[in-house]
């Protein structure tokens, strides 16, 4: 039985891992030449990996640590207080524990008890998963506005917002911040700290153990492989054609696998882990009413400036930026977070924001990003002058983060999809969590436990 697999990111590994360990034969097709996905790294110094977009744990995320455990990363997993400041009026607040937030200076005294009262509230009298309804029928800026007053959107949540959903700040329903909270308060080890999780030598380990328990279980995996068109006959996906382009081709060369006469790789099962759009640009037979689910949720896109610093810049891990004369949303010092002495001594930080693909500064170059950010970094720390920076880097990512509607319960296209044999699962139905490394190795064992069953039972019910 032999499953096609679209993505080499956490979930596409995940999936032919947990495939690979039920007997079943996995190809990946990864159009990059490296696996990852939105988790994937580069060297930030000469042998020393870093992620493209800054990643932690949250002590939630159970499932992507278990599967560190069960490669036998047990002892790379790391977990580290984290420092979270607030940047306003030319000043940063510390934001970490509840103390944090009753002298947090930007709002009047009455505002911050009402927020600590409202988050109290989520926390520990809303958790019931049953509560899900109520909180998918309004805006987080609807709810909290109705229910703490303008202040507390205005001056501590909505900048908050932005710096996760740019322009889209306001359309997030108030489900994802219900269960963010639920999560991620409920979750800490004490009130007065909070512990994110870091791999020992960064998420590429993770990345590095899983191609090499695929490859071990007999999977192949393609690298820089772009998949051109999902082969449909009679309604049902029998294979995969790979695009004509030179680094597919190689791909394809190196590890013995070659199309048929008419042009495609057959397969069994078919699973994309692509995001919807990319997933639509290879598949022209779903029919309207499924690809209308899939374009429920909307992508904003991410765009990162990665500094090498001679100097700390901040004391903070992660600092939102709550001044909207700054053009950027938060910087995440992460040479505050894991020592500097892991990156040679220097200091590393990301500049981050999050924007529709068709913002001007999605478009900007390397270059253009950097002079546009320039004068804003003394902002932080006014003795920062430009030749602390030894080298920076630019990553832009159009699928970075899906913002879902209201009542997204009722709208999320189903993991079988109407093609028999084909399944989709991306990051747009993971839900109501906020997407994570964690949630996509549990949606790569989820596809894997329901391609089991359909194969087992011969059925199919889209
Ligand atoms: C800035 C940023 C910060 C983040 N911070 C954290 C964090 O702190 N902690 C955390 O856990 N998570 C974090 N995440 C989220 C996390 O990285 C993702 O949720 C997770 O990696 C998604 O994995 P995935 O496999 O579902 O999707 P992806 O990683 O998007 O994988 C899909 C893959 O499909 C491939 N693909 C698409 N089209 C084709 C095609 N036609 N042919 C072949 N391949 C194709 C893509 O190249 C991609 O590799 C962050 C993400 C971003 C962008």
């Amino acid at each position: 039985m032999k499953i096609g697999i679209i993505g080499g990111g956490f979930a596409g590994m995940t999936a032919a891992y947990e495939l690979g360990k039920l007997g079943y034969q996995t190809v990946i097709f990864e159009r990059m030449t490296e696996l990852g996905g939105l988790a994937s790294t580069f060297q930030v110094e000469p042998g020393v990996p870093l992620e493209r977009g800054y990643h932690h744990w949250f002590t939630s995320d159970t499932h992507v640590v278990a599967q560190m455990y069960e490669l036998g990363l047990g002892d790379r997993v790391q977990w580290i207080p984290s420092k979270t400041g607030w940047f306003e009026q030319g000043k940063i607040w510390n934001m970490v524990t509840p103390g944090d937030l009753m002298r947090l200076g930007t709002i009047p005294l009455l505002d911050r008890v009402r927020l600590g009262a409202a988050t109290g509230y989520l926390t520990y009298l809303q958790q019931n998963k049953n509560n899900l309804p109520k909180y998918e029928s309004i805006t987080a800026h609807d709810w909290w506005k109705r229910h703490t007053g303008d202040n507390v959107w205005d001056k501590v949540w909505g900048p908050m917002f932005r710096g996760k959903f740019g322009a889209r700040a306001e359309e997030v329903p108030m489900v994802w911040h219900w269960f963010k909270i639920v999560l991620r308060i409920g979750s800490r080890r004490g009130l007065n700290k909070e512990e994110l999780g870091y791999p020992r030598g960064s998420f590429q380990v993770l990345i590095d153990a899983l191609e090499k328990a695929i490859v071990q279980q007999g999977g192949v995996i393609l690298k820089g492989a772009t998949v051109k068109r999902l082969v449909v006959e009679d309604n049902t996906a029998v294979g995969l054609e790979p695009s004509e382009g030179e680094n597919t081709r190689a791909a394809l060369t190196r590890r013995g696998i070659s199309p048929n006469q008419s042009g495609y790789v057959p397969f069994d099962r078919v699973y994309s882990s692509a995001p919807s759009f990319a997933t639509l640009k290879f598949v022209h037979e779903l029919p309207g009413d499924y690809v209308a689910k899939m374009n429920e949720a909307k992508y904003m896109g991410a765009v990162l400036l990665i500094l090498k610093l001679k100097r700390q810049m901040t004391p903070w891990y992660w600092l939102n930026i709550a001044d909207r004369s700054i053009p950027f949303v938060a910087t995440i010092e992460q040479t505050n977070f894991i020592p500097p002495e892991v990156y040679n001594n220097k200091r590393i930080m990301y500049v981050s924001n999050y924007l529709d693909a068709s913002s001007p500064y999605f478009q900007m170059s390397r270059e253009e990003l950097f002079e546009a950010y320039l004068p804003h970094l003394k902002k932080l720390n006014p003795d920062f002058a430009p030749d602390w920076v030894e080298e920076y880097w630019h990553f832009k990512e159009a699928a970075a983060q899906p913002v879902f509607p209201l009542h997204y319960s009722q709208k999320i296209p189903p993991f079988r999809t109407p093609i028999r044999n084909f399944y989709l699962g991306n990051t747009t139905q993971i839900y109501p969590e906020d997407r994570g490394t964690n949630y996509s190795v549990r949606l790569g064992q989820d596809i894997t436990r329901l391609i089991d069953v359909d194969v087992k039972s011969g059925g199919w019910s889209s």
